[in-house]
């Protein structure tokens, strides 16, 4: 056992089927009267379908969020904020739609109600990355947290099994890189076993059919917790490496996670005893290999190189890796990361 920290945060979760109808209430108790709701362009129709429960209460929808949070976007909205007199910020969708909100709260200071339908996790967490002049800046603060975090699992029954599968290895990384976190605790590195058990169990069941309510119900309650994981402790080589290959290479959030996962587990396995441990249960004694399976059985993107990556850049990644590292259980070395972003470009398999 080593000495801890555990930090809770004050968010209201509401988690079941059918829930989207019972964001009235909520407005009304954040004693909201003119609420903006934001989306990305894709989930403006969901967007129009939160606005026809709110009535009056919303004001205006800005469908315009985009991966990364773009800060262009973010001020467009900033000026709907002022001139529409919005006292409150409603998302709908996944990541993208919800760092849209956290960037507006940042500015604003306004209350947030989240409804998230993808199991990215951002809705729980203090941090946003935001995008302007093509660099992403990933910054921490409490006032994007937002109030109420609102799950409905019939809104992610319209999830394609190709975002789905992407999305959940996504949610597993922030529980993997929670079981050896310099600052994990032992409340957290449950809710990572117990966030991966669910996400395991519910992926692959979720690509054989997509309207699996249990499973989808299993994936989003596993994607809260992976969620909770990344807002709660800090993250390591695995999230330095998917932040620079999404910030500085454009490559696909969800679809970079996925495809980097099991080769980061590798990499650490050897200096992450406690993590191996935790993990055997649910995930035997080479998780690494496990999660390699898994991405094979659901689909999931597997090479870097199919994501639009070019092999000419995989030393400039390793060297932006090495340039400001996030702490990693084991030590990195530039030879070793060019050789993980090499592997995982081309697919094979991960190695420690
Ligand atoms: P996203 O929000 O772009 O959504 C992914 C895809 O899912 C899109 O194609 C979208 O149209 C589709 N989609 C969403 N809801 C749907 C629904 N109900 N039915 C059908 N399709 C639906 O991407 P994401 O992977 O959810 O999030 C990625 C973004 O979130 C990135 O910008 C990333 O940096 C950020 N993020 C931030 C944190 C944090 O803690 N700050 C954590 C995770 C991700």
């Amino acid at each position: 056992m080593q000495n801890f920290t555990y930090i809770t945060r004050p968010s209201r979760v509401i988690f079941g089927r059918g829930t989207l109808s019972s964001i009235g209430r909520e407005v009304a108790t954040l004693g909201l009267k003119r609420v903006l709701i934001v989306s990305t362009p894709g989930q403006k129709d969901l967007a129009g379908q939160l606005a026809t429960i709110l009535g009056t209460g919303a004001v205006a929808i800005h469908a315009h969020a985009a991966m990364h949070t773009p800060v262009t976007v973010t001020e467009d909205a900033l000026k709907v904020v002022r001139e529409k007199a919005i006292d409150g910020v409603a998302a709908i969708g996944g990541g993208s739609a919800i760092g849209l909100s956290k960037a507006i709260a940042l500015r604003s200071e306004l209350p947030q109600l989240v409804v998230p339908t993808t199991y990215a996790g951002s809705e729980m967490t203090p941090i946003l990355g935001e995008t302007a002049e093509g660099r992403k800046i990933t910054l921490a603060d409490p006032k994007v947290v937002p109030n109420v975090v609102l799950y409905d699992v019939d809104l992610t029954l319209s999830l394609s099994s190709a975002v789905s599968a992407a999305s959940g290895m996504n949610a597993i990384a922030h529980a993997v890189e929670a079981l050896y976190a310099k600052d994990r605790n032992p409340v957290i590195s449950l809710m990572a076993v117990e966030g991966i058990s669910a996400l395991t169990r519910a992926l692959p069941a979720i690509v054989r059919d997509g309207q699996d309510t249990k499973a989808r119900s299993d994936a989003l309650y596993g994607a809260w917790l992976c969620g909770t994981c990344l807002g709660a402790v800090g993250m390591a080589l695995h999230h330095k490496l998917c932040h620079t290959l999404g910030g500085s290479f454009g490559l696909p959030h969800a679809q970079t996670h996925a495809v980097v996962l099991p080769h980061t587990l590798a990499y650490n396995a050897s200096a992450a005893p406690d993590m191996i441990r935790a993990l055997a249960p649910v995930l035997g004694n080479d998780p690494a290999a496990a999660l390699h399976k898994l991405a094979s059985e659901i689909r999931a993107p597997k090479a870097l190189r199919d994501l639009g990556m070019a092999e000419a850049d995989i030393a400039a990644a390793a060297e932006l890796v090495m340039a400001n590292p996030y702490w990693n259980p084991r030590p990195v070395e530039f030879g070793d990361i060019r050789t993980l972003i090499s592997r995982a470009w081309a697919g094979e398999a991960p190695q420690g």
